[in-house]
């Protein structure tokens, strides 16, 4: 089984939500979800990014949000902005949640710093968990907090998710639309990547306007990253990323990780589980056309969206990897998409 290290995941937000015990998620009695070590284990699941993400409080039911996006055109507003100090808790408890699974079940999860790190958890049949944050509402202008997460094992962050803070700005939830929705990093937001390329933080731009981008690429010295976005030119969502961007990751050695949202896959922008392999391996085909085939991955964001039905959570990656064969990718560059290519970025990106 070709193992696969994956661009973003929200267990974590999942095992935060459900409150009571860690181990129900951890273990899968609570059932549900994308995730836990069993279903890990059947898919040759072996480490990602797990995403710190603070929610907002739910303006419009997400029952309703769905139900918006399963009939496109739609176009959700942003949810308000989060303070910091309202942050903080969620933050503290999402990453505290990440570093205990490392010391609780030290025989199936490892704290990853480093690629080092990821090989060695890989090698020895643990799963390589990156501690990454989506949007960092945590994180206070002056970045203390920035340090104390980097203390914790945070070696990746995307500087905004969708809603704005005071570092930049995202693109919406709406379809069809251009990723090009509004500015982009603030004064902070530059301060912040200066800070993330000092300290070998690898910086994510999935979820940032097109603007924040360039900004971004104005800013950092290390390669872009989009852990889990895909081609605009295939769904014209603002969460994907257009030719344009897609020539700036290549051109900066970056990634960017497929991401198994149907709403992010589809032509029609739908959220429709009845969506099959023959769509991800399309937005397969055209990243590896711009980008080449060193410089794509996986971005699963299993937990955190509505898949494809085929592939039903974490266990059907084997399922994935065979359409990919199927569909003529040679075992070499399986194997790239699969976890190589995020390793090597992220060797350039912490300076290895
Ligand atoms: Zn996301």
């Amino acid at each position: 089984m070709i193992p696969v290290f994956d661009g973003h995941n929200d267990f974590l937000l999942r095992v935060w939500m459900h409150g009571a015990s860690r181990s129900e998620l951890v273990e899968g009695t609570a059932g549900g979800g994308h995730m836990d070590i069993g279903r890990m284990r059947d898919g040759g699941f072996a480490g990602g990014l797990f995403a710190i993400f603070v929610p907002s409080p739910m303006e419009i039911p997400f029952a309703e949000v769905q139900e918006i996006m399963t009939a496109p055109p739609y176009d959700i507003p942003l949810p308000q902005e989060i303070d910091h100090i309202a942050a903080l808790p969620a933050a503290m408890s999402m990453a505290g949640h990440l570093v205990a699974m490392c010391r609780e079940w030290p025989d199936e999860f490892a704290l990853c710093l480093s690629v080092h790190d990821i090989e060695a958890a890989m090698a020895s049949g643990r799963i390589a968990c990156v501690m990454h944050m989506e949007g960092v509402e945590a994180i206070d202008p002056d970045l203390d907090a920035l340090y104390l997460f980097h203390s914790m094992g945070l070696r990746s962050l995307g500087p905004v998710w969708s809603r704005t803070n005071v570092f930049g700005h995202g693109v919406p939830f709406r379809f069809p639309g251009s990723p090009d929705t509004g500015p982009g990093l603030t004064e902070s937001g530059k301060r912040l990547v200066r800070a993330c390329n000092d300290l070998k933080i690898a910086i994510d731009l999935s979820h940032i306007t097109e603007q924040g981008m360039d900004d971004v690429a104005a800013t950092s010295n290390a390669p872009l990253i989009a852990s889990h976005s895909n081609a605009h030119a295939i769904c014209q969502s603002p969460r994907n990323l257009t030719d344009r961007q897609l020539d700036m990751i290549r051109d900066s050695g970056g990634i960017v990780g497929l991401n198994y949202a149907t709403m992010f896959l589809r032509e029609d922008g739908s959220l429709n589980p009845d969506t099959g392999w023959d769509i991800m391996l399309r937005h397969l085909d055209h990243l590896i056309e711009k980008l080449g085939e060193d410089h794509v991955g996986l971005g699963s964001d299993f937990d955190g969206a509505n898949i494809p039905e085929c592939l039903g959570d974490v266990s059907g990656l084997p399922d994935l990897l065979e359409a990919m064969a199927s569909h003529g990718y040679d075992a070499p560059l399986i194997e790239k998409l699969a976890h190589r290519n995020w390793l090597s970025v992220l060797r350039k990106t912490w300076g290895e």
